[in-house]
């Protein structure tokens, strides 16, 4: 059986090949993709800016699909014809090995034997994808294989929202309104009455915010944030920042846009080694606290459920589609912050 591929054979250079399907192990499935999400990471793998990437590699990590094969011993009850979304983050229980320091502990996201589909692995940017049954999660039915390709990155910041455990008072300062940032405040405007602000420099994303419900929208590109932050806020920052760029300079002001209190979110994907000044004074003075957010551990049930309910229509949110073929196309464009790009997808 063969397979068209997208295949980054090293950093900037993408080959489209056609290649076989390896055998599939007993406890994994066959998926032929449906759609897969064009995500900030695969613009970084592109670029070769993730460490931890091994090339030649097929990206593609948000991705939904039906199943085609199964292997003779999966640990759960999925089948041939099943629509699945796909968790692409592996751990030890996964790769079917005995628990690591991490999984040991329940952070599995941590796994010293991690992988990831699409980053570590071979990913969607193809026509069909080897998975572990284990990280398959059955579409519902009223949910398209469009909409569930977003559960992965909705699954990444449902799990970053939990760790800053928003309250009903914050005011919430959402720096970036790419995919990401959009998703963070459909999610908080869905499930809280939070009054918040986006800044974002793309016209278009500004308006899907406006859409989404964003109280302020601010052009970070024409003014200076820092004063209607203050206005908004009795002259105190905001309680909560939420960086969804990954930029030195975003971070930082993430930092200091907080109250005090104040909590930021560091969300957004910086170059290895981006380093910024803190002042760990205020840091103590002010309990200002800091939070990482990596991958999605247990909450990709809780992204399809907010699908299925339609609380989440991440559709609203695609400017573009394109097949496998025009792959280069499609990333060149997502790159460019074009005014009418926001969430790319590729249907193989
Ligand atoms: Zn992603
Ligand atoms: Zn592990």
């Amino acid at each position: 059986m063969l397979n068209n591929v997208a295949l980054f054979v090293e950093p900037e250079k993408v080959s489209l090949q056609t290649i076989d399907i390896p055998k599939i192990k007993e406890t994994e499935i066959l998926v032929k993709t449906g759609y897969c999400g064009l995500c900030g990471t695969d613009i970084h793998l592109f670029d070769g800016k993730v460490p931890f990437a091994k090339y030649p590699l097929v990206p593609g990590h948000e991705f939904s699909g039906e199943i085609v094969k199964v292997g003779s011993k999966l640990r759960n009850d999925l089948q041939i014809g099943d629509r699945v979304a796909i968790n692409p983050n592996l751990s030890c229980n996964d790769l079917q090995r005995d628990s690591c320091y991490y999984c040991e502990k329940n952070r599995n996201h941590f796994c010293q034997s991690w992988e990831a589909i699409g980053v570590t692995r071979n990913g969607a940017f193809a026509e069909y994808v080897i998975c572990p049954s284990t990280v398959a999660y059955k579409i519902p039915e009223n949910v398209s294989l469009k909409s569930a390709a977003f559960m992965e990155p909705l699954a990444c910041c449902l799990h970053g929202l939990n760790k800053i455990d928003i309250t009903e008072s914050d005011v919430i300062y959402i720096i970036g309104g790419g995919p990401i940032g959009l998703l963070m405040l459909s999610v908080i405007k869905a499930t809280t009455q939070c009054k918040t602000l986006v800044s974002e420099p793309v016209k278009s994303r500004r308006k899907l915010a406006e859409k989404i419900g964003a109280d302020i929208i601010l052009d970070p590109f024409e003014e200076d944030v820092f004063p209607t932050l203050k206005t908004e806020t009795q002259g105190q920052g905001v309680d909560v920042a939420i960086e969804c760029v990954g930029s030195k300079l975003t971070a930082k002001q993430a930092i200091d846009s907080l109250n005090k209190g104040g909590k930021a979110l560091i969300f957004g994907v910086a170059d290895p080694l981006s380093t910024i000044n803190l002042d760990i004074h205020r840091l103590y003075a002010n309990e200002i606290s800091l939070f990482g957010s990596f991958t999605n551990p247990d909450t990709n049930l809780m992204a399809l459920n907010l699908l299925s309910d339609q609380t989440i229509t991440p559709t609203s949110l695609i400017s573009h589609e394109f097949q496998l073929t025009s792959i280069e196309k499609a990333i060149s464009l997502a790159k460019s912050q074009l005014d009418d790009v926001n969430k790319v997808l590729i249907k193989p």
